[in-house]
């Protein structure tokens, strides 16, 4: 049987070899890129975003699989849901990373979070120079959001 660490293995490899939202939007969008220099890892994203929902997502970047794997993820997590929603979803995976303090969002005590194929990225918490590589999409998100709401 496979260990869950396994498993978790084969979720962010997945993602890095077929990432998905992979490109740009030739609409008009919002973009925010960003850089992790400690591991060299670049990502840049595309963010169409009317009445306050992001209707569509595209990312490009290059580097190591947790930085590219976590950017695929975070395009499903954040497509089709409000601002709000996207900076929550944030706010639930910088906890679960052990970047910011507080609850974990993963207590299966606590309701409500479903970070889904992004919990594969926990294991990244026992390795504290990568939790920058896995936080970087998330960096340059909350760039354009701010810039959606500017
Ligand atoms: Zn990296």
């Amino acid at each position: 049987m496979a260990s869950l660490d396994e498993l978790y293995r084969q979720v962010i490899l997945d993602h890095y070899r077929n990432p998905r939202r992979r490109g740009s939007l030739s609409g008009p969008h919002v973009h925010a890129e960003g850089l992790n220099p400690s591991c060299g890892d670049e990502f840049s994203i595309d963010l169409q975003i009317e009445d306050g929902v992001i209707l569509d997502v595209a990312i490009q970047g290059q580097g190591c699989s947790i930085s590219q794997a976590s950017g695929s993820m975070m395009t499903e997590a954040i497509v089709g849901t409000t601002i709000d929603d996207a900076r929550a979803l944030s706010s639930t995976f910088k906890l679960m990373m052990g970047i910011t303090e507080g609850e974990d969002p993963l207590d299966p005590e606590r309701p409500g979070a479903v970070l889904g194929d992004l919990e594969a990225l926990q294991g990244v918490r026992k390795f504290p120079v990568r939790i920058k590589c896995a936080d970087l999409p998330w960096t340059t998100l909350a760039d354009a959001l701010d810039q959606a709401d500017a």
